[in-house]
């Protein structure tokens, strides 16, 4: 330990107290001893400190920040040094606001695109997504300070975020959920890591000895810090001797006592509390420094830079007949909401108050188009308006072309929510087809931070989705429009036909008690690309204003090397991608797995020479039986595509692979073989799992726990437990009524509350009052008595 001396010099009770936060935001000094607080704040595209009243949902305003594209955008750039230049002004932004740890990166895998948090997460791959927040923590903590990868792990639904366990086997554990992170610690250095609300397999992650002290403590040999996430901690006890050694917002000293209680009673260990002390003093004091040098940024830069990184996160879908780049001598009608007044974030922890904000109506004038007029279309809520359409009908016919800047609403892509679909708003796509009815000439602008159905897009001639730019997003938008930028963005997701094409949707969401990962591997394009479904558009495309060549391609073990040319007339950046593609027959494996890839930027008739090494873990699979990872013997397949459904070039390396056995040789595997994981029997899912799957719905008749969450109620015939769900969907269906989405979505964190929550995160209640309220829930005798007992207790009678 490194502090063991000044460790040594505390009281147990003084050990106790650094495990909890002081407030919300920070966590405790220790004067006597010199031991100072330190803040930590989220994250993760911006800073979001707040200077007056403290919430996690993004409700009161913070300080204002540069708000950068979320990680969606930025997972399209495929740019890792930008990423890191991201990082890098990230970081000195919240050093000039002394904030010791950013909350961020999200490395969460999309399994579904209804994830109400996918904006904050990189991609359904875990190789790019693990690429992406390296990248980015390098560059934050490039400034002293620290980053802090989250949500550990297996967290990607927001539907009862809070108690939901995930189910699935080791191996899509290892593969698909864990990678990401291991290449923040591994390759990103990161410092701290924030465990995630849910339970896995049965037990939640913060208390996870499997997640915590097998994987990231001892294979990883993580030696930074853990926390919980806000209000996750369930059991303090647990989740210290798990690995976990903060525990976030402030609980008033509540959970200190317990661990003081602990110990004193011999069932933690004072080493354990040593060792998570230590690990925070380590945090506390490397990023001391740091934070207490005066720091400046400077704003209009910084809004320049994220200008700079918006131009590489739009992803060109379509451009039919060249119609982009457009010019300054035609007539632009502008059409709208989204143009005037821009999408650029998501909603929840993550919204940043920015320090300038663009929109698309007066960077199209700045990039030099000729504007004939705006009308903004639509409600931008949803809802019918004959005017709005009427008049942008009227402007569209008088226009050379008609960009159509159209998104998703505030209060559909958020924390806390799941969407329900993956529809356009109708009032939109009527607009699209009045306009197109006048005026064919129709490029389409999409803010949106996740995929739409987009069985529309043959109404427009060019679509650009912009995802969501940050900012300075619209400038960056405008200058792809007027051919100052060439794009280079390419998909970091799928974009399926349908929702009913997406692998997790017959599990997605786990509903009540449990997650069932039943797809497995097969996310994303792991599934289309095995199960051979038709997608609108493949992970990794996007197109330019110029096109690329490849060629002359050698693959060895280590590694390929091939050569870009850029053969049309215009400068422009390639991304190129090297998929592998296992031998068939033996082990089960998806068709072909992401494990490299290089972005270059090339002048007209100009070439370079690309080399992308390949490690042994790119051929490899988790074997469960040797517990390791494992290499077949075989031809392996060497890919390297514009997309992953654009092959350029492929070659092969056959290896000797390693002795091991096939976990699967069962007809019952059979599913996971052909990956057609619509339908997984559950005798397929008992047996990749290796035992029953838990009940997937709450039981009716089991009483209610201090864990259970308010929406619980939904099972209860009546009494508290039904009256507090019955007041909470009540409150939320007047917000949407009212046209409130974006709260009535807040209203979520209340319905996916257990009832723990109460008391650690609402101080009003003690642990003992939620006890008891618990048994008032489960209509027990003498319930009442004891909160009220309990309420006198905790106010001293
Ligand atoms: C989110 C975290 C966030 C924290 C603090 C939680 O609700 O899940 O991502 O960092 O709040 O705002």
């Amino acid at each position: 330990m490194k502090y063991q001396d000044l460790i040594q010099q505390m009281t147990l009770e003084e050990k106790a107290s650094l495990m909890s936060g002081a407030n919300f935001w920070n966590t405790k000094p220790i004067e006597r001893l010199s031991v100072p607080g330190m803040m930590l704040t989220d994250g993760p595209h911006g800073v979001r400190k707040q200077g007056g009243k403290a919430d996690h949902l993004g409700l009161n305003k913070s300080i204002p920040a540069t708000c950068y594209p979320p990680a969606t955008s930025i997972a399209n750039t495929w740019n890792q040094a930008l990423l890191e230049e991201m990082g890098r002004h990230l970081g000195l932004e919240a050093k000039a606001m002394e904030v010791s740890v950013l909350l961020g990166p999200g490395v969460n895998i999309k399994r579904s695109p209804l994830c109400g948090r996918n904006f904050e997460y990189f991609s359904e791959d875990p190789y790019l997504a693990g690429k992406c927040g390296a990248a980015l923590i390098r560059g934050i903590q490039e400034n002293g300070i620290s980053a802090c990868v989250k949500h550990f792990a297996a967290n990607s639904q927001e539907h009862l975020r809070m108690t939901s366990d995930s189910v699935m086997d080791e191996r899509t554990l290892r593969e698909i959920y864990l990678p990401a992170f291991e290449m923040a610690v591994k390759e990103g250095g990161v410092k701290c890591l924030m465990t995630s609300y849910n339970r896995l397999n049965g037990e939640y992650t913060n208390e996870n000895h499997h997640l915590l002290q097998d994987i990231l403590l001892g294979e990883w040999g993580y030696d930074g810090m853990v926390v919980t996430d806000w209000g996750g901690n369930n059991d303090r006890v647990e989740g210290l001797k798990a690995g976990c050694s903060l525990e976030m917002p402030s609980t008033a000293g509540k959970t200190d006592r317990q661990i003081v209680e602990a110990v004193k009673n011999g069932s933690l260990d004072e080493a354990v509390l040593d060792e998570r002390v230590d690990a925070l003093l380590n945090l506390v004091f490397s990023t001391r420094e740091a934070v207490s040098q005066p720091t400046f940024f400077d704003a209009p830069t910084h809004h320049a830079f994220a200008a700079k990184v918006a131009g590489e996160c739009a992803v060109l879908l379509k451009n039919e007949e060249s119609i982009l780049p457009l010019n300054s001598k035609q007539k632009i009608a502008v059409i709208g909401d989204f143009a005037k007044t821009p999408r650029y974030q998501g909603a929840g922890s993550s919204r940043i108050e920015p320090t300038a904000l663009d929109n698309m109506l007066s960077a199209m004038k700045k990039a030099g188009a000729d504007i004939l007029g705006f009308a903004p279309g639509f409600r931008r809520m949803g809802g019918k308006s004959t005017r709005l359409l009427n008049q942008a009908v009227e402007l569209a016919k008088k226009a050379d072309v008609a960009l159509l800047c159209l998104g998703l609403d505030e209060g559909s892509e958020a924390e806390g929510a799941d969407r329900a679909d993956m529809k356009m708003p109708d009032n939109q796509l009527t607009l699209l087809r009045a306009v197109k009815a006048v005026n064919p000439s129709i490029v389409v602008v999409l803010s949106c931070g996740s995929p739409v159905e987009m069985d529309w897009d043959v109404d427009a001639k060019a679509v650009l989705h912009g995802y969501l730019g940050g900012q300075a997003g619209a400038n960056a938008a405008a200058d792809i429009l007027m051919g100052h930028i060439n794009p280079s963005g390419k998909l970091a997701e799928t974009i399926p036909m349908s929702l009913a094409d997406v692998s997790s949707t017959p599990y997605f969401p786990g509903r009540e008690a449990t997650a069932e990962y039943r797809e497995g591997l097969y996310v994303g394009y792991r599934y289309f690309d095995t199960a051979k479904v038709t997608v609108k558009y493949p992970f990794g495309f996007g197109l330019s204003y110029t096109t690329f060549a490849y060629s002359d391609l050698v693959c060895t073990e280590d590694g390929v090397d091939f050569t870009i040319t850029n053969t049309g007339s215009v400068s422009g950046g390639e991304t190129a991608q090297v998929y592998v593609s296992a031998p068939k027959g033996g082990v089960f494996r998806p068709e072909k797995e992401l494990k490299g890839f290089a972005k270059v930027f090339l002048a007209p008739g100009e070439s370079q020479r690309v080399h992308i090494a390949l490690d042994r873990r790119a051929y490899a699979y988790w074997n469960i039986q040797l517990n390791d990872w494992a290499v077949e013997a075989g031809e392996y397949q060497i890919l390297v595509g514009a997309s992953s459904r654009d092959i350029r070039l492929a070659g092969s390396v056959a290896l000797a692979g390693d002795t091991a056995p096939n976990p699967y040789e069962a007809d019952v595997f059979d599913v996971y073989r052909t990956g057609r994981v619509h339908e997984v029997s559950d005798e397929a899912f008992t047996a990749i799992l290796g035992h029953e799957p838990p009940p997937t719905l709450w039981d009716p008749d089991a009483p209610f726990t201090f864990t259970s969450p308010i929406g619980q109620g939904v099972c209860l015939k009546g009494g508290l437990g039904r009256f507090l769900y019955k007041l909470v969907k009540f409150c939320q269906d007047v917000l949407f009524f009212f046209g409130d989405k974006e709260n009535a979505n807040n209203l979520m964190f209340a319905m996916n509350l257990p009832y723990r929550g109460f008391a650690r995160m609402i101080e009003c209640f003690s642990e003992e009052q939620i006890h008891a309220l618990v048994r008032v829930v489960n209509r027990e005798k003498g319930g009442w008595r004891a909160f009220f007992r309990a309420g006198r207790e905790k106010n001293g009678h």
